[in-house]
């Protein structure tokens, strides 16, 4: 499968590799890698070695890290649809590795659809602090939004605005920001076409420009001592090395730190690191910055309250589905949402989510949403049916059927090999489905 590159694109790639050239172009006569992230707030690893049909071989690029064969259905595997692993191209998840995301920070992942970094952030922090994920485009917004949900995140906000309104709000606030920034894309080129249809040297040109301004926007967003990550998967050093250089000479409040990594190699003549295919990954750049001047934060704290009633209602309800100890509550038109431990004053940030979808208002009861479940451990829910990946009520689940449910009552989770994937409620000896139609598997 011999793949055309743009002409211009193979001078500059001979240009900068020099005698490797010969190697990099002959990657692209082999299948892109393909590789899948281990979701530990959902399980271990042994789970997913247990039932995928494939040996996991660890990539070098993060600790949740894999190859998977190149003709991997990922989403014929039941575990895929309970959140337990991400599909994900192994050198996409460098750019996080080098953020080094802590428990209980406040991270900003500014270019965030469909959420491969943000669910790989949260996973890293163990969904401890806030993760703020930000898509400026609305449809792309609603897939991270619902990645985000499959891979049972709590703490996090889903916004679509354009970086400047962040910052303008956000100032401060955040101890570390990816800007996983829109590119030119040339390590995508073994496996979308679309991204050699629209490659020209003016793209690259103007995806720098693009990239440096998003940059500013995110600039502004760190605290003093906190961290800028600056990531993309194109191997162009107009972009890259290029727009490291000119965010230095423009934010002379940052330095840039040398990534403490294995993998990959070092980029051309500035601290970052380089993904090339013959690295064992598509393609990838990364560099990080650090923050050595202060920056006074102006956000205040979410203060708004729900209704006594309301918030009654949902407490009781939680307490019939689940056995620990619910945090915030908040109400926006008829949902209730629950919130994150940690948040700020959200109004004009074009938010589609904050923290978990619990329910909806229906006349005076509230209904479970599908959110508090995908994020809820089998532990903690009152009552769950335990399923084999096999097992063909699963797939009945998933499709949106009725399963048989003798000695269940009420809300209850379904869980496939320990790992809850949805709910419905019992009653009759049969569970009514509460799979979301828009999830539904066909056939
Ligand atoms: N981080 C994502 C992940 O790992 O799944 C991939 C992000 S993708 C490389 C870059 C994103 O930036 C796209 O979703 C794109 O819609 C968004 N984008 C495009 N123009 C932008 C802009 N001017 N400011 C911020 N984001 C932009």
């Amino acid at each position: 499968m011999a793949v055309l590159l743009p002409q211009e694109f193979e001078n500059r790639m001979r240009a900068m590799l020099g005698d490797e050239y010969e190697m990099f172009r002959a990657e692209y006569e082999r299948p892109p890698r393909r590789g899948i992230r281990l979701n530990p707030l959902k399980c271990g690893v042994e789970t997913l070695a247990r039932t995928l049909p494939f040996p996991l071989v660890a990539s070098p690029f993060s600790p949740l890290s894999y190859y998977a064969p190149a003709d991997a259905r990922m989403a014929s595997y039941p575990l895929y649809h309970a959140g337990a692993f991400y599909s994900q191209e192994p050198s996409a998840s460098s750019a996080v590795t080098l953020l080094d995301p802590q428990p209980g920070e406040k991270i900003l992942d500014l270019c965030a659809a469909p959420g491969g970094k943000s669910t790989q952030i949260a996973a890293l922090t163990g969904d401890r602090g806030l993760l703020w994920s930000n898509e400026v485009v609305r449809s792309r917004a609603a897939i991270l939004a619902s990645n985000l949900e499959r891979m049972g995140v709590r703490n996090t906000v889903i916004s679509s605005v354009y970086p400047d309104v962040l910052a303008e709000r956000l100032e401060g606030y955040f101890d570390r920001v990816l800007v996983d920034a829109p590119c030119s894309g040339e390590g995508m080129f073994r496996r979308d076409p679309q991204a050699i249809a629209e490659w020209s040297p003016a793209h690259v040109q103007t995806c720098a420009v693009r990239q440096l301004a998003i940059l500013g926007s995110a600039a502004r967003c760190v605290r003093e001592d906190g961290v800028l990550v600056y990531s993309t998967c194109t191997f162009s050093d107009e972009e890259n090395e290029g727009v490291v250089r000119a965010f230095l000479r423009q934010n002379p409040e940052f330095v840039l730190e040398k990534p403490a990594v294995s993998f990959g190699r070092p980029a051309f003549g500035v601290d970052g690191v380089r993904i090339f295919p013959m690295d064992g990954g598509e393609g990838h750049f990364a560099a990080r910055f650090r923050r050595v001047a202060p920056n006074g934060c102006a956000a205040v704290p979410y203060a708004e309250k729900l209704d006594p009633q309301t918030e009654a209602m949902a407490r009781a309800l939680y307490a019939a589905a689940f056995m620990d100890t619910p945090g915030r509550f908040a109400r926006v038109r008829d949902r209730i949402l629950l919130l994150p431990q940690t948040l700020p004053a959200l109004s004009g940030l074009g938010i589609l989510r904050a923290g978990v979808e619990f329910g909806e208002v229906k006349k005076n009861r509230i209904e479970p949403a599908h959110g508090s479940f995908m994020a809820a451990k089998p532990e903690t829910c009152r009552s769950v049916i335990h399923l084999h990946h096999d097992d063909p009520r699963l797939r009945a689940f998933l499709r949106g059927e009725e399963i048989e449910a003798d000695g269940y009552a009420g809300y209850t989770a379904v869980a496939v090999e320990g790992v809850v994937t949805g709910f419905g409620k019992a009653s009759g000896g049969s569970l009514k489905n509460k799979y979301p139609k828009g999830l539904r598997l066909h056939g």
